[in-house]
């Protein structure tokens, strides 16, 4: 059985009191027993305070820099992540990809970085509106995962999620259909039969990313290849995740 898993991305939202607010609302109603695994993605400032609170939600940071130290000033190490004690970690989110140029080639430096520190990676991929209006969308996100995730070896990429987020979906109210989510999806699913085997391809998790809300989870996360969401806007609100965490 694969993993289902819910996480919320807070960006750069929250001061240190809503922060702390919301995270105690949500760990309150997360059970051990949950359908699914439920992750937090925190501005990096607060990490070491929601640590403190005993939680079922894990926690991991948005971003990192992939040196284990050194002079990279307002970076945070991967060590440093390591050392907080929340062990995920987010790479290729398409705001970083766009506002901060990182390319696959620092994107495949920080899935490596991560995996050799023992931290959880969720990739994300995802098309712009450009390249699913001239239906180059798998193309493009395949070439996503080639040029950053597929140099892993077996023992390797089974340690991954994937979170599939077009571009033109994330924070726009503008929600992948059902049919276009489950059919990248299972495209993802078969490159990674491809590369790897059907075992591999099997087990590892793909979330649906972009305007996912408590309206329209539970049909995303009903179609077979959809393993769960990445959550922007509706993970800010504790009532919202928590439906969306309900909808499995
Ligand atoms: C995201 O930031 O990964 C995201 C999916 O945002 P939203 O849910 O707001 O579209």
């Amino acid at each position: 059985m694969r993993k289902k898993i819910v996480a919320g991305n807070w960006k750069m939202n929250l001061l240190s009191a809503d922060a702390q607010e919301l995270f105690s609302t949500i760990t309150k109603e997360v059970t051990s027993s949950e359908k699914c695994d439920v992750m937090v993605f925190s501005p990096s400032l607060f990490i070491s305070k929601l640590t403190e609170i005993k939680s079922n939600v894990k926690l991991g940071f948005q971003n990192f820099y992939p040196e284990e130290k050194g002079a990279f000033t307002g970076e945070i190490s991967i060590t440093q992540v390591k050392d907080s004690g929340a062990d995920n970690v987010l790479v290729g989110h398409s705001e970083r990809r766009a506002y901060f140029h990182e390319d696959h080639g620092f994107l495949k430096n920080k899935v490596d970085a991560a995996l050799k520190h023992s931290v959880n990676v969720i990739f994300c991929c995802g098309e712009p509106l450009e390249e699913r209006e001239s239906g180059n969308e798998l193309k493009y996100v395949k070439q996503q995962l080639i040029d950053s995730l597929f140099h892993l070896n077996n023992s390797e990429i089974v340690k991954c999620v994937i979170a599939y987020e077009p571009v033109w979906a994330i924070g726009t109210g503008k929600t992948a259909t059902i049919e276009q989510a489950e059919s990248m999806h299972k495209s993802i699913r078969s490159w990674i039969e491809e590369k790897y085997n059907s075992e591999i391809a099997n087990s590892i998790s793909i979330l649906y990313g972009g305007s996912c809300n408590a309206a329209n989870a539970e049909e995303l996360f009903a179609c077979p290849n959809v393993d769960g969401g990445l959550i922007g806007g509706a993970a800010l609100d504790a009532n919202s995740f928590l439906q969306i965490i309900a909808s499995f």
